[in-house]
Order: C-alpha cells, then structure tokens, then sequence
C-alpha cells in the first residue's frame, strides 16, 4: 500500500496550499518518475479514499510522467527512456549517472476561482 502512503502525504501538502490561499484544491499535478514504483491507478483510487471527508474531496490529480535520465559517464550521451534501462543508448556502458526518474512530487495546484472575492479598492 505504498500509493497509500504517498496519497495522504500529498493530502497535507495540499491541505496546507489550501489553507494558504483560503481557496479549494481544484487539480494538483504531480510528477512521477518511473523509478518511484507508483501504479497511477492505485494512487488515484488511494486519492478518492484519502481526500474523502475533506476539503480536497472531489479533487482531481493530474499525473505527469517524466522518464528515466541517465548520463553516461564513458561518452556523455543522456539517454532518456520511460522503461528502467542500465545500459548507455550511444555505447551501451553501463556506467550511468541517474538524472531523473525518481521524481515524486507535487508540482502544480489548482485552486477554485471564488467568485464571491469582493473587488479589492486601492
Ligand atoms: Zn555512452
């Protein structure tokens, strides 16, 4: 139940962008690199059940995949690959130096257009 976990520590950040802004979480974009192991669809079914009940509820996550980057240290070729590879794509050395790919984060928050916010009067 990794998902799980990584669901209700995206609930407190989104908790607290919420609670700053005074507004609702409407979409959070979060970027996922393939390293990290999530399954997009277990995070979204653990986001319904974590987010039910508060004010996130009904929010919508946005996954952004983003590939594995790895330089290779013998030619300096970057490969870029969505699946995990360990091999230069240049050379085939497997003297790689991991770029990206881990990525787990929120990166983006969309909030609720309040339409009731009085015209602010300089
Ligand atoms: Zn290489």
């Amino acid at each position: 139940m990794h998902e799980y976990s990584i669901a209700e520590h995206i609930r407190d950040i989104l908790t607290e962008v919420g609670t700053r802004h005074h507004r609702r979480v409407t979409h959070a974009t979060v970027q996922i690199g393939p390293i990290s192991m999530i399954v997009p669809e277990l995070l979204h079914e653990a986001w319904a059940a974590v987010s039910a009940e508060t004010p996130l509820a009904g929010s919508v996550l946005v996954i952004d995949h983003v590939p594995i980057k790895a330089r290779c240290e013998g030619c300096g070729h970057e490969t870029t690959s969505f699946t995990p590879f360990v091999k230069c794509g240049q050379c085939g050395s497997m003297r790689l130096k991991l770029a990206s790919g881990h990525e787990l984060q929120v990166v983006d928050a969309e909030l609720e257009d309040t339409t009731d916010e009085s015209p602010v009067d300089a």
